[in-house]
């Protein structure tokens, strides 16, 4: 062992120890106490031990001339602190820096060695930054990092690293899924027995306007206690572009949970088209229907023109005409919306197109059938995964976002809701920027 190690250690257990016999908790302490003096102990001796083991790595000056990427040797100009927030707290490094005459770039040889970019904050405090910013807002993130980590991070720092990792996350799944689509990946082995997937949209304010998040889940499913269909495995995928990119995606998600080899495949969603367009793209041959929480809401507006909003009448009417829908009586729906004489010229037009609506996907709300095929059918499974997914972190009062921010927070809470556990540091690199005082 070479003697400044040795010198260190022993500095670094003279101090621990010297805090001990300072703090240590004397006899007839409350565990509340004592638990404070050892965090405190603790706190106290990681630091140092940071302190020292980074000082050990020097400031990368090179005796003989560092040399640049490009061959040629490179100049010293000074030594620069950066400012680095590690999990024990702030460390100012200061490094040399070296600029080359040829090609004029400059680098600090320390920042390669000690894995050094352009964020001021390691990757294991990034990670827990983009685990907790998939929570909550960024100003609530900086609050609850110092509450529960003692980190010292501003919200800004929190939003820029979110959106960094957000977007790692969104490229690394844009490769996997392009490769899918390219038809380069093998089958999995899986083989599900009924494979659902459902999508649906949500409206976010995104560049000063408000933009459609699709939002796409797929999921198995099991017998409930009460014998209906329960959803299980939801996993979700997500995106502010074209009704494509939700398809590609779906598509590409669906491969991986086995939709090649499943002996069924359903489809879910509202009424909208370009649901179906992408279904029968993506998923030909799959059964369709209409996520039965999407018709009653359709009925419910009907019921409430009709009758009043929230009046006896139209809970009479809306219960009928759902129970009638869940036993197969689409006609009958039909025939009672037909028989509404609606008075002004907005009921008159949801009555049109509330009749469009089910005449058109007629074949996808024979609830009857399906329930006794033992099929899901739907309940707000999208409608829930809009929620958790967009409304409960990107729409909360407020809450305005840039294209860019918006489609990268959609990516790290997408991950975080499915993959509980993802290490966010394997995402979390930063660009370089220019060297900071
Ligand atoms: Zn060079």
């Amino acid at each position: 062992m070479c003697e400044d190690r040795k010198d260190k250690i022993e500095q670094l257990t003279q101090r621990f120890r010297e805090l001990l016999e300072e703090k240590f908790p004397g006899k007839g302490s409350t565990l509340a106490q004592i638990e404070e003096l050892t965090e405190e102990i603790g706190q106290a001796i990681e630091a140092e031990i940071e302190d020292s083991a980074i000082g050990e790595q020097g400031d990368g000056k090179e005796c003989r001339g560092a040399f640049c990427a490009c061959g040629r040797k490179a100049r010293y100009v000074r030594n620069y602190i950066k400012e680095v927030v590690t999990l024990h707290g702030l460390r100012r490094i200061s490094r040399a820096y070296y600029s080359c005459r040829v090609c004029s770039r400059g680098f600090a040889p320390l920042d390669k060695q000690l894995g050094l970019d352009g964020g001021g904050t390691t990757l294991p405090v990034r990670a827990k930054i983009a685990r907790i910013a998939a929570l909550a807002p960024f100003e609530r993130c900086a609050c609850e990092l110092r509450e529960l980590c003692g980190l010292d991070v501003s919200a800004k720092t929190v939003e820029r690293v979110a959106e960094a990792v957000g977007k790692a996350i969104g490229e690394e799944a844009a490769a996997r899924d392009a490769e899918i689509i390219s038809g380069s990946v093998p089958e999995p082995a899986c083989s599900p027995e009924r494979l659902y997937v459902t999508v649906d949209g949500v409206m976010a304010s995104v560049d000063k306007g408000w933009r459609e998040c699709k939002v796409g889940a797929v999921y198995e499913t099991r017998a409930a206690a009460d014998g209906r269909a329960e959803a299980v495995h939801i996993e979700h995928t997500a995106t502010f572009g074209d009704a494509e990119a939700i398809g590609d995606k779906l598509y590409a998600l669906a491969f991986r949970r086995g939709v090649v080899r499943a002996k069924q495949t359903v489809v879910l969603g509202d009424g909208a088209r370009w649901i179906w367009n992408q279904a029968r793209d993506n998923f030909p041959g799959a059964v369709e229907i209409v996520d039965f929480f999407h018709a009653a809401e359709h009925l419910a507006e009907v019921a409430n023109s009709w009758h009043g909003f929230g009046t006896r009448k139209a809970e009479g009417w809306l219960r009928r005409a759902k129970q009638d829908l869940l036993e197969g009586r689409h006609a009958r729906v039909m025939r009672s919306i037909v028989a509404w004489r609606p008075a002004d010229a907005e009921a008159k037009k949801l009555k049109a197109t509330s009749l469009g609506y089910f005449r058109r996907n007629g074949d996808r709300m024979r609830y009857d059938r399906f329930l006794a095929e033992g099929l899901h059918i739907g309940s707000g499974v999208a409608e829930s995964s809009c929620k958790v997914l967009v409304q409960a972190r990107l729409k909360q009062s407020g809450m305005h976002w840039s294209a860019r921010g918006a489609e990268a927070m959609l990516q790290l809470r997408a991950r975080w809701l499915d993959e509980p556990t993802v290490n966010f540091a394997a995402y979390a690199a930063m660009p370089r920027q220019l060297p900071q005082n």
